[in-house]
């Protein structure tokens, strides 16, 4: 068997991606790699090619318990025998395992950095052939990036205590040049054959939105896609809560997912989610990694995350299987605070010294500000963040709310200088000054009581935008601030302040403008959007008769449905219509163990639907 025989048996396709040919053959030259991919890409199969095909064992260093069980699951799926060590396992599940990799029963063994260098997994490596050594999010071992491990620091030393030492493949999904540079300088990769696919999901539609009600914003994108299946992430445990209520009381099946939850609610919920049993996900960005589950639709941010890193592989759960889906963050001046509080107050990773901590402080925060420029520029979204990853890109990709939507310029030099002279005017009386919405119920003319407690009524500014509606209030608020022209403190109370630069406007008639989209399409073009983007002629009711097979197996197996085959491989399947094993194997992600296992379901619900459909 070769490489391509391994890759159409086990995983069911008939060619390598981008990048995938090149990684394998490098290793199994011997060669050391350096893959950079993005989520959805195929990072998994340059190694477990190489692994079927090596004639030991394949270690694969990955960081997380959930990210292993979900690859070995599916490796099994594939009639490949895999298993993971980590530290939530029993003593006598640990020394089946071991004695399991003693008599060579896995081409491949998961484990977690930890465990490297215990007494035990050494003595277990010392006695037999590994022939290669896959680290997995391979970024963890850089201080410039999101998610640093000091435990990835001590990689390098155990792989010199390998003897000899097999080839080492480190992999990722997000790395800057800084990052890809300390990879491979960390982990003391030889001379590795570095290969960095394009960033480009063009399946994934990306978004950011100011709705003025973020709460019906998410209630109505959900309902207007009822059959997606979808994640909606937030920036707090509070905030999880508060939306995954508000969708259940729209008779929504959500769920919900963070840090603050008994493990058995988190585990319990993440399986309703994984097995679609709910649609919907409620979660902290503590869900996601190691979900693997290939048919998400969308991802919304309810909040805006605290860097790029985390926004691409977050929102890149959607889409996996190639379908076509969406990702929306919903951006408003309080995450930008939001963030930057819990970036200043982060505690979380208590193996960095105080220097170590100062310093990834500082990058967080500057790592802040990228984020917050891509949810203000007009330019072309995606073109935005492949930049940020090293990836040039010309054009307009026109799948991007940028790119879709027409920008218009607006003139607002005369609300502008009314609110600043508000705010002159509350500055003058009130020395401390006032909050955001003091202000804006002065300038609106409101009538409620603490407006007309505090003499807010007697100030000549009152009532002279009475006619503005709060929301577009805060447009005008929102572009003042970006240009520089009020400050909003921080702190408990934070007041509006006039900065130096509200003079010119306010004196010199400087002129104002606010870039802003056209409201009329907005997004109806895109809600749509198929659930399978693939065949435009598929036979929608043969399609969802394969699900239902599909489903049934998932549940008699007690594994995901994605697992058992993806959205794409059913449609494909709808679409040429497979008579025999043969035949099935032929379509893309079933490989000869799915063909096998579960090809005569399949089979068979196609048969019924040809003798129903003669012309179809
Ligand atoms: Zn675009």
């Amino acid at each position: 068997m070769n490489q391509y025989d391994v890759l159409q048996k086990y995983f069911g396709h008939d060619s390598f991606r981008p990048g995938q040919e090149t990684l394998v053959n490098a290793i199994l030259t011997g060669h050391d790699v350096l893959g950079v991919m993005p989520t959805g890409a195929g990072k998994s199969v340059c190694y477990q090619v190489p692994a079927m095909l090596l004639p030991g064992l394949t270690l694969v260093i990955s960081p997380l318990i959930s990210l292993m069980q979900d690859q070995v699951a599916a490796l099994r799926q594939s009639g490949i025998e895999a298993a993971c060590i980590h530290s939530g396992m029993e003593e006598q599940e640990y020394w089946n395992i071991v004695q399991g990799a003693r008599l060579g029963q896995y081409k491949l063994l998961y484990v977690a950095p930890e465990r490297l260098e215990t007494d035990g997994f050494l003595s277990l490596v010392s006695g037999i052939r590994v022939s290669l050594v896959a680290v997995d999010e391979a970024h963890c071992v850089s201080q410039w990036g999101q998610d640093f491990r000091p435990s990835y620091l001590r990689i390098a030393s155990f792989l010199e205590k390998l003897s000899p030492r097999p080839p080492v493949g480190a992999f990722t999904a997000t790395a800057t040049g800084q990052v890809k540079q300390d990879i491979a300088r960390l982990l003391e990769l030889r001379d590795p054959v570095s290969i960095t696919t394009g960033f480009d999901r063009p399946n994934l539609y990306f978004a950011v939105e100011r709705p003025r009600d973020k709460d019906r914003f998410v209630e109505d994108y959900i309902l207007d896609h009822p059959d997606k299946s979808g994640i909606v992430y937030c920036a707090t445990r509070k905030t999880v809560e508060l939306v995954c209520n508000q969708l259940r009381r729209a008779k929504i099946a959500a769920t919900r997912y963070h840090a603050g939850l008994e493990a058995e609610e988190r585990r319990k919920n993440q399986e309703d989610f994984v097995y679609d049993r709910r649609r919907v996900m409620v979660a902290t960005n503590a869900f996601g990694m190691g979900i693997d589950k290939s048919n998400v639709g969308f991802v919304i941010h309810y909040n805006m995350p605290k860097n790029i890193e985390n926004y691409y592989q977050e929102a890149g759960r959607a889409g996996r299987d190639g379908s076509s889906a969406e990702c929306i963050l919903l951006y408003s001046l309080g995450d930008v605070q939001t963030a930057r509080f819990l970036i200043q107050n982060s505690h979380d990773n208590e193996e960095l010294s105080e220097e170590q901590a100062v310093q990834i402080q500082r990058l967080d925060l500057q790592r802040l500000d990228r984020m917050v420029a891509y949810c203000k520029t007009t330019r072309c979204l995606r073109g935005f963040l492949l930049e940020y990853f090293g990836q040039r890109q010309t054009g307009n990709c026109g799948n991007c709310s940028n790119c879709r939507g027409d920008f218009v310029q607006t003139d607002i030099t005369t609300e502008a200088q009314k609110i600043l002279s508000g705010v002159a005017r509350i500055e003058k009386r009130w020395p401390g000054g006032l909050g955001v919405v003091a202000l804006v119920q002065m300038l609106r003319g409101s009538k409620d009581k603490n407006t007309l407690k505090r003499g807010l009524d007697t100030l000549p500014t009152y009532g002279i935008m009475q006619h503005t509606s709060p929301a577009r209030m805060r447009l005008y608020l929102d572009a003042l601030e970006e240009q520089g022209y009020i400050i909003n403190t921080q702190g408990e109370y934070p007041v509006v302040r006039l900065a130096a630069d509200a003079k010119e406007v306010l004196f010199n008639g400087k002129t104002v403008t606010m870039t802003e989209r056209k409201a009329a399409e907005k997004s109806n073009k895109t809600s749509k959007t198929k659930e399978v983007g693939v065949q435009a002629d598929l036979p929608q009711d043969l399609y969802e008769r394969l699900r239902a097979v599909r489903s049934e197996l998932a549940q008699k197996q007690h594994v995901p449905a994605y697992i058992i085959l993806s959205n794409a491989s059913l449609a494909e399947m709808a679409s040429k219509r497979p008579r025999t094993t043969g035949d099935l194997m032929r379509i893309s992600g079933v490989g000869e163990a799915r063909a096998h296992r579960y090809g005569q379901k399949f089979l068979q619900a196609i048969a019924e639907y040809m003798a129903q459909h003669p012309q179809g």
